[in-house]
């Protein structure tokens, strides 16, 4: 086969290309990661999928590939190809299935249970991410799923109806006699957001233009959407490359080395570089995905600055891994994105309050919040607001902030003699809360003062906290006295950086 060259287009394109690159990624093995940022994706913000890889994953097990080893299907499907196990494979691990269903088989489940619980899934006719584009009920069998995916999954061309364009990729293509019409027009079942649908009314985001073709390239990246949008988000830009980075940063990927690689790609990767600085970041835009709905933002080049800060961006996927909430994560990202950076307090304010209940009682979307004890995401919020305001402070020249550290703060807290598992304690953080709200330095001041004189363990009024009395910028002043109250929450075990 030809080398695949795909150019960035609209966004939904965008994000069904990089689901599936993930999926390629994922069948690639260890390097996959690597291979798709060194190899495929390019600082021109195309990508450009060799033939012969794409020649093998569009094959099953026994056609060779000369490569690097790739995942390989199972030996009991001997005809599957190789791009729908790991379909299977990579949509099973991201968590499409039940805890329901995951539970009832140890979560073990064999080869042909995956392939069920996947399909089960995606496919459902009402809560699917494509809903019956499998109908479900003719493929009872996991031969005929194994048909479906084959078919689906198909870049050979045969039996000419008449020949068409893709109305994705502009390739000139030729209709098959064969395929069904969920499998030709890009209707409902291919895409909840987007789709049109006979019974529905249908979505205006396509100018309700019904006979959307697609060709069978286009097709089979469509079916990797739920891979991007289960973030609940997506960043588009002009290039293929930027989105990659972009995203895995956001999405809060913290765990792992690859986390670090992409920080230091950020740093010092020179084609990422290129491709930032060749782009100009002119059209950058963010996706957010309710249930039904896709919200749009443009985003400015202040903003697209802020986030291609590796901490800021850091600390945006931290709060969504921490919150996991989609309502929580959303008024963030809404905050963020309108550049409504100084209602953030708010947020924190309301975050705080919970967290000290230990409950978030009207269920309130501006609340940050996590029911366990010692683990206060609205410290990643606070750090977040003050790493804002510090650089836009230092954009403008000036160093208002500099002197204060929110992580020295913290460090105080926890060995400051304050117990938040004391109703003493609680009071005592709640007045400090609105004190600092109101913004009354002095009586702040006064009762952190006597906190320490009085506890009886002789402990010094800590220099990290005095600093904050020297500012006169009230909003720094806020999220000082908000970490510090924060970071009483904090065990001495926990990681803080
Ligand atoms: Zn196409």
């Amino acid at each position: 086969m030809q080398d695949v060259e795909i150019y960035p287009a609209s966004w939904y394109y965008n994000a069904c290309v990089q689901g599936f690159l993930e999926v390629l990624a994922w069948g690639l093995g260890n390097e996959g990661e690597e291979i798709i940022t060194e190899q495929i994706l390019r600082s021109d913000g195309r990508a450009v999928i060799p033939g012969d890889l794409m020649t093998a994953a569009f094959s099953p097990r026994c056609i060779p590939y000369e490569g690097p080893p790739l995942k390989e299907v199972p030996e009991k499907l001997p005809i599957l190809k190789r791009i729908g196990w790991w379909w299977i494979e990579k949509s099973f691990k991201e968590g499409f299935i039940s805890n329901s269903n995951k539970n009832r088989k140890d979560n073990n489940p064999t080869d042909e249970e995956k392939i069920n619980m996947v399909f089960g899934r995606l496919f459902h006719f009402k809560k699917g991410y494509y809903p019956n584009l499998a109908n479900l009920a003719h493929l009872k069998s996991v031969k005929s799923k194994v048909e479906f995916l084959n078919l689906w999954f198909d870049v050979e061309r045969i039996d000419t109806l008449k020949k068409a364009t893709c109305s994705f990729c502009g390739q000139k293509i030729e209709l098959n006699k064969i395929d069904n019409i969920y499998s030709t027009f890009f209707l409902l079942p291919m895409s909840i957001h987007l789709g049109n649908s006979y019974e529905e009314f249908p979505n205006l985001f396509w100018d309700g233009t019904p006979n959307l073709i697609m060709c069978k390239q286009c097709r089979s990246y469509f079916l990797c959407f739920h891979l991007v949008s289960k973030n609940g988000f997506f960043i588009n830009t002009d290039s293929l490359l930027v989105n990659w980075y972009l995203n895995h940063l956001l999405a809060g990927k913290i765990d792992s080395d690859y986390h670090q690689s992409i920080l230091n790609a950020l740093q010092y990767n020179r084609q990422l570089r290129n491709a930032i600085s060749s782009w100009g970041l002119q059209n950058t835009e963010i996706l957010l995905f309710g249930p039904k709905d896709v919200r749009y933002y443009p985003i400015s080049a202040r903003l697209v600055r802020l986030l291609l800060i590796p901490q800021v961006a850091t600390l945006i996927g931290r709060i969504h891994k921490d919150t996991k909430l989609p309502s929580a994560v959303n008024i963030v990202w809404e905050i963020i994105l309108q550049e409504r950076f100084d209602y953030l307090p708010i947020v924190i304010f309301k975050s705080l309050r919970a967290q000290l209940t230990g409950k978030n009682k009207e269920k309130d979307p501006e609340v940050i919040f996590s029911s366990q004890k010692n683990d206060w995401p609205v410290n990643n919020l606070i750090q977040l607001y003050f790493t804002i305001k510090q650089q836009i402070a230092n954009n403008k020249g000036g160093a208002i902030m500099g002197n204060i550290n929110l992580r020295e703060i913290r460090q105080e807290a926890r060995r400051a003699p304050l117990d938040l598992n004391t109703n003493t304690g609680k009071n005592l953080a709640y007045r400090l809360m609105e004190l600092t709200r109101l913004n009354k330095k002095t009586e702040v001041y006064h009762l952190l003062l006597r906190l320490y004189l009085s506890s009886g363990t002789k402990q010094q009024f800590p220099v990290p906290l005095a600093r904050l009395f020297e500012t006169n910028d009230s909003e720094s002043f806020k999220a000082g006295i908000y970490a510090f109250i924060a970071g009483l929450s904090c065990s001495d075990t926990q990681e803080d950086s």
